[in-house]
């Protein structure tokens, strides 16, 4: 099968969260089933490509037709371990993708609506046919409505279309003149079945172009697809998905077992395994010695995260507060794009900066990410919702114990050490439900009790998290499964 991924995201070479890590997990792992992968992207000036091969130019001098003129980009192409990219470039003075960052500029609805088209008329110049277009979030949600309002018709017969929601907190809401700039006709789309937002009837919503054209849609995990059917998390599209319930499901992500492999990373100081778990306490000590907490006979507690109203920051401050005050240490690593809660976390910083307990790093760091993985024992992820959440799985590889809220994939991935009703072997944390202090308490001093007080269960709580099959392998054979269904359908 020939499968073409369109995303804003693809770790490492353009990352900003667990989208880049999707990408690069289940392309890895189509291809080694021997499927075709090809990723394309926008050919934004951060990308970092010291781990691509033979980039090269492929297509010149590509017009791609933008509002009243045509905006011409070229396409390169290089090798991503064993996985193709495409890396579309508009050519100056466009500058759409030379702003020093992926998201977060003014016109980003109109870079990423020109880039959709962009994809779409690359396919067609260069002859290719994909069986598949595997499209992510709102960014991507008007490649479907252009394949089947356009390209269809000029020659893109084939090709049928599956579209991911990573997160409905992000729809890509935009006036309508954003749909006539890449040649679609407002007068067709902006109805309540097409693209017109169910919230602001004046604004096309991209993501739910992408729901309502895309042959299959899914989410990043079965509990978070209920959430958004059945609860306020659905953010207003809710009843959109009852309709479309037919073609709607929820895939768990996997992680990438060669990136995040504690027994193979090279990025942190000491490999280890379930055979060598002792070897840990290598990684907690250089931990330490790298951020300068004092050596303790104290658990470290982490977050990795963004900082933001999703992932809980009231929680994480008040967790940071309760196991400074009982005996433990706290590393954060995170990254605030709202200015009031980068302030407050730059507050606290200051705070406890005196503290040899506490460190707190705020800013992006793939190499410390590594290393607090590695080296920590307990990480926090509060989170008010979670489609799937990449770290708490990521933590179980490397045998560290998350404490997390029941919500979205957290609730599908932690089961609690005490309360959960699957068997001992296979639980692997602790989770919480009410959005509170109290709530987070409940679940913390369980924690950190039975770090203190019974070793050897804590121990063996890391060992289920180890041994729990987190890779790819499960839900690339789903979505190969969704492929192989939408494949056979009529357009
Ligand atoms: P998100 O909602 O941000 O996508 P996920 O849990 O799905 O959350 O994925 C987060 C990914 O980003 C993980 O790979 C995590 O290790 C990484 N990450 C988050 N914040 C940072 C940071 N400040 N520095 C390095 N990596 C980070």
């Amino acid at each position: 099968m020939y499968i073409a991924m369109v995303s804003a995201e693809c770790a490492p070479i353009a990352k900003a969260g667990g989208l880049g890590d999707f990408v690069q997990g289940l392309s890895r792992e189509l291809v080694r089933r021997g499927e075709t992968v090809e990723v394309f992207l926008p050919n934004y000036d951060v990308l970092r490509l010291e781990s691509m091969t033979g980039l090269h130019e492929v297509y010149a001098d590509l017009p791609v037709p933008f509002h009243d003129q045509r905006l011409t980009c070229r396409v390169l192409s290089g090798e991503l371990a064993g996985v193709r990219c495409l890396f579309i470039d508009p050519r100056p003075p466009c500058d759409f993708f030379r702003r020093g960052r992926i998201y977060g500029e003014a016109d980003d609805p109109e870079r990423f609506a020109w880039f959709a088209r962009a994809v779409l008329e690359f396919m067609l110049r260069s002859g290719r046919q994909p069986d598949i277009l595997h499209c992510q979030d709102w960014h991507t949600g008007l490649v479907p409505v252009l394949l089947f309002e356009l390209y269809q018709a000029l020659g893109l017969r084939h090709t049928r279309v599956c579209f991911t929601l990573h997160n409905l907190g992000y729809q890509g809401q935009v006036g309508e003149h954003i749909l006539r700039q890449v040649g679609l006709d407002p007068s067709r789309l902006m109805v309540p079945e097409r693209l017109r937002d169910p919230q602001d009837s004046r604004l096309a919503n991209l993501l739910k172009g992408g729901i309502v054209y895309a042959n299959f849609v899914n989410t990043v995990s079965p509990r978070y697809a209920w959430e958004i059917q059945n609860t306020e998390q659905g953010m207003g599209l809710q009843p959109l998905l009852k309709i479309h319930a037919h073609k709607f499901g929820g895939v768990l992500n996997g992680i990438d077992d060669q990136v995040w492999n504690p027994e193979s990373d090279p990025l942190i100081p000491a490999n280890f395994g379930l055979e060598t778990l002792p070897r840990k306490a290598l990684n907690r000590q250089a931990l330490r010695q790298r951020l300068g907490l004092q050596d303790a006979d104290k658990p470290i507690l982490a977050i990795i995260s963004r900082l933001d109203d999703q992932k809980g920051v009231d929680l994480m401050t008040h967790g940071i507060h309760y196991a400074l005050a009982h005996d433990s240490q706290v590393v954060l690593l995170g990254t605030a794009l709202d200015p009031a809660i980068a302030e407050r976390f730059a507050r606290l910083k200051q705070a406890t900066g005196a503290n040899p307990d506490c460190h707190l790093e705020l800013g992006y760091d793939e190499t410390l990410a590594h290393l607090i993985y590695a080296g920590a024992d307990l990480l926090l992820i509060p989170s008010r919702y979670e489609p799937c959440g990449l770290t708490q799985m990521i933590a179980m590889n490397y045998g560290v114990v998350p404490i997390v809220r029941r919500v979205g994939g957290l609730a599908d991935t932690v089961f609690d050490a005490n309360y959960s009703d699957q068997p001992f072997e296979v639980r692997n944390g602790y989770v919480f439900d009410d959005m509170t202090d109290a709530g987070l308490e409940s679940a913390m001093t369980r924690a950190l009790g039975l770090w203190r007080g019974y070793p050897e269960y804590f121990r063996q709580l890391r060992v289920n998290g180890m041994r729990t099959d987190l890779s790819w392998r499960i839900p690339a054979q789903q979505y190969l499964d969704i492929y192989t269904h939408i494949r056979s359908q009529p357009a």
